[in-house]
């Protein structure tokens, strides 16, 4: 019948519904909820018609993945079961290096990787569980964020500290975003019509998360994200990379606990701790444009971290072909993409303002004699979600 597609983050879950082969979304939408003192919403949409937002009572992840397979059913009018049920999972670990069944033993398997990804594998666990109850019998499927990035070369993959903790501690680099750089990196490759094999790639992920990648025939040989989701770019609320050396200080001189320094970094850090105005991209550049020295001061960082990504990821693929903006941020704010691109014509990056400004989706908006191009991307997570459920349930 089709393939339902869950997302579950720590405060909202997204669905999306594939009906057989198709690439666009018959249902889909999202439910929110921000703890018990905010209402939470359930928003729901439909091809054609506008979007529909009702409060619902869904106060966590298992409840939320109920209500959504509810809605999806309503809003078919069946009572048929899905042909197989899709999970984004954040964490693979060392252990799950690319898509696969969800069966009793990986379920204990990703629970015991809750620790490495303590704020993001949990609720995804909570859905799994919920889907099961919900629609007993239906196969489920994982697809991870990590899986794109689990064949980094090891030179990317392991960092310089003492040997013994990348072998009794899986300290290494996992790498993130990993389903949406992959749809990129395919769908670049579509839109320049040249062959994935031959292109030399960085994409930019910029959402409320953000990371980039090198890209090298398809394959993705470095990225910005680590250990975790917390490294690399400059993010919503994140920090990306900070002097290590820093936490050790925080902690011996000024006392804050491992609590307080992780979640200073992971939620009053990035374009929020600099600008002390929002977390989202729009309403900092509103600020800025508007006089405010923080908020300027927050987009000056956040595109040069990206310009010098772009940078060493050139210097890493020994050339560049294409740059992709993507997420939120990479595919709606031209004034970022002109940003990170001004002074980069040294590497053959020649943006076009007036393609830059004209609202792209999918398209190159290079100048014609650009020697590298610059491409917006829509990113579709659910879609390459859906296509590897496919793929697996096939197989079975
Ligand atoms: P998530 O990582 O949660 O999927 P998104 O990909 O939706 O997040 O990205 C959210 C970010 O995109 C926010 O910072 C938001 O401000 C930004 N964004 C969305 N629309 C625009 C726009 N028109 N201009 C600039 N930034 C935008």
């Amino acid at each position: 019948m089709g393939i339902l597609v869950l997302n579950t983050g720590s405060s909202s879950l997204k669905f999306s519904f594939f009906d057989d082969q198709a690439v666009e979304v018959s249902v889909g939408g999202e439910v929110d909820w921000h703890g018990q003192d905010h209402p939470s919403e359930l928003i729901v949409r439909l091809a054609g018609q506008p979007e529909r937002r009702t409060p619902c009572d869904a106060h966590e992840p298992g409840d939320a993945a109920g209500l959504a397979i509810r809605t999806v059913k309503e809003a078919l009018d069946t009572d048929r079961k899905f042909t197989a049920i899709g999970h984004r999972i954040v964490h693979g670990g060392s252990r799950f290096r690319q898509s696969a069944r969800i069966d009793p033993s990986m379920e204990a398997e990703l629970g015991h990787l809750a620790e490495l990804a303590p704020l993001h594998n949990p609720p995804a666990l909570k859905a799994i569980e919920a889907a099961e109850a919900e629609e007993p019998g239906v196969p489920q499927v994982a697809v991870f964020d990590t899986s794109f990035f689990a064949n980094l070369p090891r030179s990317a993959a392991i960092y310089p500290t003492p040997w013994e903790w990348h072998e009794k501690f899986s300290i290494r680099r996992y790498g993130f975003h990993g389903i949406s750089h992959a749809y990129c990196a395919g769908r670049a490759a579509e839109i320049l019509g040249r062959d994935p094999a031959d292109l030399r790639l960085v994409v930019c992920h910029l959402g409320n998360g953000c990371s980039a990648s090198a890209i090298r025939g398809g394959v993705a040989i470095d990225t910005t994200m680590g250990f975790t989701p917390l490294a690399g770019l400059m993010m919503g609320t994140r920090s990306g990379d900070v002097d290590p050396g820093i936490l050790t200080y925080l902690m011996e001189e000024h006392g804050l606990t491992a609590d307080k320094i992780e979640d200073a970094l992971n939620h009053a850090s990035g374009l929020l701790g600099v600008s002390g105005v929002s977390a989202d991209y729009r309403k900092v550049e509103e600020a800025a444009n508007s006089g405010h020295d923080r908020a300027r001061l927050a987009l000056e960082i956040y595109a040069a971290r990206i310009r010098s990504a772009i940078g060493a990821f050139a210097a890493t693929l020994g050339g560049l072909d294409a740059v992709v903006f993507a997420a939120g941020v990479g595919e709606n704010s031209a004034t970022l993409r002109a940003s990170v691109c001004d002074g980069l014509d040294f590497l053959g990056l020649r943006l076009d303002p007036a393609r830059n400004a004209a609202r792209p989706r999918d398209l190159d908006i290079a100048e014609d004699d650009s020697p590298a191009r610059i491409l917006v991307i829509h990113t579709r997570e659910d879609l390459m979600i859906a296509r590897e459920v496919r793929r697996l349930v096939a197989m079975a």
